[in-house]
């Protein structure tokens, strides 16, 4: 039968068309388009279920946005740079760059196949040298505003992947332990535990015992190396990264919670202890520490530094104990350094007490949380009772239970919680919280201090397929920057070897100073490939652009980017890199914005069996495998973009089955085109219904709930379909109503929107029509429908319920006028609540009334239904009442519904004509009768 929809044909004909008329480019006189972004692909080979639901995602809303007139920027690229094409390459005995070319020739192609709406004279690809020389240039220009440090650090090594790792790449796992830990434990569980613990702590961090710490990307356990290194100085917007988050209204609150978590601001006391035979650098003879618990201070039996921190370097150089132990605790994995350390020669001096107190070296204390310094208050903080109880260092408790009879042994553990203050000399006997703020603000060794958990963010890499770092090692001028005019520093052709590909190549890595001409050595490190994507949304602007990485002008005008799609495992490595790039080009003068994306949008996972999707799992389903349309409607209608949903083929079926039905109807419309031309009531039903449709479904797109939008497709279908067969169909308003479903579906289904757009003979493209205008308004068509359905309703409960088999006719009475001005009367009168209205002065107003006074109603009457309506409820019912006009009108046009479901006559009347059923109808709830 011709009625089937033959998505394979459509789609290749509807492809090259868009093709051809260029459909999707932005158009050049475009002012303040809408920017619409999913989240590039990594191009790992294959498009996969995640990827095809992000961008249909995206595509739907772009598509919506074209069609209500918007120039839309819908731009797509590749990230394409990355250690796993390395690898692949390495396995595949060929290259990075030739495999990654593959992937994207593969990728764009399925990207084609679904139909999505790109415009590809923008695609931008991170691997070439036209877009990563300036990664170069920013790599530069940040480094020209101190935002880049070059520093020797003890840092997270896979050596798997034979790199070192940004802080954000190293996951926390939990080790796998005896029953007796059975609980349940995420990542993102392990990384909250992490944060309060180093919340309740405020003057250090150690080493979590129960987590290990892997790498992101293969799962290996992460070490530890010491090497030179270039960071991004991500830290120094710490503050504008936490307090903007607030202001993000457009982001889901899960994500701003992950940022705000990692970025971890606290607000605590630095404590200044001196140590007079430490030389120190800037703050000679005195070591600062962070405490979110200051009242605790006379509790502090010991200071303990990190590792790393200026005093144990300074010390190690003449003390052999400390030198061996700071060696150890370098080669460690941060899970065996433990509670071990090393007490050194020095003394620190009690800023409030004047006492001696030892100080350690401790593996626990970490170089990079607060000050990499700790006052140990072993009485009262759990890492500290467990170093003491190791080194055998005096408990002094100075804080005790409010409540006498919880007081413990400190021998089992420290006393963690608030109380009152004992042994703090003047502070003894006030509340901690009284004791915290008098102590700060009395104290000149004290001051209010706040840390961020936020680490610097390191960027090299000691991998071949990644941007190299314009940076050249000169012996006598040290490093030097590439200069701009050698820009790009080009990647030399790929070698198989271990290690790090650009050590091995000679040609590269000699070079000669910029400088002074002399010989020197090459960066061989590369960037971390976040590095392209934390820009990237820039380049779409002005892709091929080149002298500037982006047009300022333009970014100041298109941006921020309006909606930005993708999967919420990027809270905190893109999506805050993003924003901190976007920040550091404001302070360039390269941008005007100072956040990049007004409105991100996460979206859940497919799965399957209960499972996320993925190949090592086995468990895939091919975007291609059920036609590209019935897998992006799929997609879309099945959940809310950010609920994860499942996978099933009897779904499925639902979206393909949906394609016929709208393709069928359209089809046969046309070819049988048996109509009519005059209107009767219940074609007007219909035209109602088909506003109402278009307005619910244009509110479903604003919202992204594009699974309601298809839900209120597939019902004006039904109904269109129900009307058809209950009468030959009003040519005029049934068309409209074919039309109006190709325009709604085409966002999500544009091929088949395309072709049913096309047989009703629609002016020109569908994806270039304009979005039907609804003419009313959606409230009044949610009041309608609810008459409507609550009128259905109560006809089949009183078939039901008298059992009458097969009704002969159905009267439907509405009430009387009084009781409408009534409503409106008492909807006028109460701002609060119905059950505080005063029944008996309503009734007299009412009574005063001119539709009251000049009819036969008693006070008796309308006392009743005041009181009946007081009864009933809520104020907002009020509002939902129609017109008495507009009720017996709705209730014509509806009419029909009735004579179809129960094959009887129906009648609708005024209350004048039935004055005895009449009275037991109210607004809103016409009487019934049924013979
Ligand atoms: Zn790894
Ligand atoms: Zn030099």
């Amino acid at each position: 039968m011709s009625n089937h929809y033959d998505h394979a044909q459509v789609q290749e004909f509807w492809q090259y068309v868009w093709e051809r008329d260029d459909v999707y480019a932005l158009p050049e006189d475009a002012t303040d388009p809408t920017y619409v972004l999913g989240m590039f692909p990594y191009t790992s080979g294959t498009l996969h279920m995640g990827h095809v639901r992000n961008y249909a995602i995206t595509d739907a809303y772009a598509r919506y946005r074209r069609m209500q007139g918007d120039d839309v920027l819908h731009p797509m690229g590749w990230d394409a740079f990355g250690l796993p094409a390395e690898n692949a390459a390495f396995e595949r005995k060929t290259d990075p760059q030739s495999w990654t070319e593959a992937c994207i020739r593969r990728m764009r192609e399925e990207l084609e196949t679904m139909g999505f709406g790109y415009d590809w004279s923008r695609e931008i690809t991170t691997c070439e040298p036209e877009y990563y020389r300036w990664n170069q240039w920013l790599f530069k220009r940040l480094y020209e505003a101190g935002l880049v440090e070059y520093e020797a650090a003890s840092v997270n090594w896979c050596p798997d992947c034979e790199t070192v790792l940004a802080a954000a790449q190293v996951e926390e796992r939990e080790v796998e332990r005896s029953e007796t830990s059975a609980l349940a434990s995420g990542e993102a569980a392990s990384r909250e535990d992490e944060h309060s613990e180093s919340s309740d702590r405020g003057s250090g961090e150690a080493a979590s015992r129960e987590h290990e710490r892997v790498c992101w990307r293969c799962e290996t356990p992460v070490g530890r190396r010491e090497l030179d290194q270039w960071f991004f100085t991500i830290t120094d917007y710490a503050e504008e990264l936490h307090d903007g988050l607030a202001d993000l209204e457009g982001w889901p609150d899960g994500v701003r919670e992950i940022q705000r978590n990692w970025i971890g601001r606290q607000e605590g006391t630095r404590i200044s202890f001196e140590v007079p035979d430490y030389d120190g650098d800037d703050d000679a003879g005195t070591v600062d520490v962070f405490s979110t618990r200051p009242e605790t201070v006379y509790g502090a039996t010991y200071l303990a530094v990190s590792p790393g921190h200026d005093l144990a370097r300074e010390l190690a150089e003449t003390d052999d104990a400390v030198a061996d132990y700071v060696d150890t605790v370098r080669e460690q994995d941060p899970s065996e350094v433990g509670f071990a350390g090393v007490e050194t020669d020095v003394t620190a001096i009690h800023p409030l007490t004047g006492e001696e107190l030892p100080v350690y070296v401790a593996g626990y204390v970490l170089d990079d949380v607060g000050t990499g310094a700790v006052m140990g208050v072993p009485a009262h903080n759990e890492r500290d009772h467990t170093f003491a109880l190791e080194h055998d260092l005096p408990i002094e408790q100075v804080v005790i239970p409010s409540t006498p009879d919880k007081r413990t042994s400190l021998e089992d553990g420290p006393y963690t919680d608030e109380g009152i203050l004992e042994h703090s000399g003047e502070y003894d006997g006030l509340e901690s919280d009284v004791a915290r703020e008098r102590v700060v603000a009395e104290h000149d060794a004290l001051e209010e201090d706040v840390t961020y958990r936020l680490r610097d963010w390191l960027i090299s890499r000691q991998r071949y397929w990644g941007t190299p770092i314009p940076v050249v090692h000169c012996e006598d001028c040290g490093h030097v920057l590439v200069p701009d005019e050698e820009l790009p520093v080009e990647l030399p052709e790929f070698v198989r070897t271990t290690g790090n590909p650009l050590e091995a190549h000679d040609s590269f890595r000699e070079t000669e100073c910029p400088d002074c001409g002399g010989s020197a050595r090459r960066e061989t490190d590369t960037m971390d490939t976040f590095v392209d994507s934390s820009w990237y949304f820039l380049r779409f602007l002005s892709p091929h652009l080149e002298d500037a990485p982006f047009d300022t002008e333009l970014a100041d005008e298109w941006l921020p980017v309006d909606v930005y799609v993708g999967g919420e495992e990027h809270a905190i490595l893109h999506l805050l890199y993003t924003r901190f790039f976007t920040k550091a080009l404001a302070d360039l003068d390269l941008l005007d914005r100072r956040e990049p994306i007004t409105e991100l949008r996460s979206q859940g996972t497919v799965l399957y069996d209960g499972e996320k999707m993925s190949s090592s799992k086995g468990n895939v389903v091919a975007p291609q495998e059920y036609g590209s349309e019935t897998t992006r409607l799929f997609v879309l209608s099945a959940a809310h973009p950010e609920q994860d949903f499942e996978w099933t083929a009897n779904n499925v079926r639902g979206a393909y089955d949906l394609q016929q039905t709208l393709y069928g109807m359209a089809a046969a419309f046309v070819e049988e085109g048996d109509t009519r031309v005059e209107r009767l009531d219940h074609d007007e039903y219909i035209a109602r219904e088909i506003d109402r449709t278009i307005a619910a479904v244009t509110e479903e797109y604003d919202r992204f709930r594009f699974h309601r939008a298809a839900t209120e497709i597939q019902e004006l279908a039904r109904l269109l379909r129900r009307y058809r067969e209950y009468d030959r169909p009003h040519g005029e308003i049934y068309r409209r109503g074919l039309l109006a479903l190709a325009a709604l579906i085409a966002p999500m289904a544009p091929h088949l929107g395309e072709e049913c757009w096309n047989k009703l003979r629609g002016d020109g493209l569908v994806v270039e029509a304009d979005w039907p205008e609804p003419e009313g308004d959606l409230d009044d068509y949610r009041r309608e429908r609810q008459l409507v359905e609550t009128t259905l309703a109560d006809v089949r409960d009183i078939v039901d319920t008298a059992a009458i088999d097969d009704p002969e006719r159905i009267e439907l009475v509405v009430a009387q006028e009084w009781k409408y001005d009534v409503l409106r009367l008492v909807d006028d009168r109460v701002d609060e609540t119905l059950a505080d209205v005063d029944t008996g002065s309503l009734v007299d107003q009412v009574l005063e009334t001119d539709a009251v006074s000049g009819l036969e109603v008693d006070r008796e009457t309308v006392a009743t239904f005041v009181a009946d309506l007081i009864d009933r409820g809520e104020r907002a019912d009020l509002e939902h009442v129609l017109a008495a006009a507009d009720e017996l009108a709705l209730l014509d046009r509806s009419s029909w519904l009735v004579t179809d479901e129960f094959d009887a006559d129906v009648v609708v009347r005024r209350a004048s004509d039935d004055a005895e059923l009449a009275e037991r109808a109210r607004p809103g709830k016409p009487a019934i009768r049924i013979r």
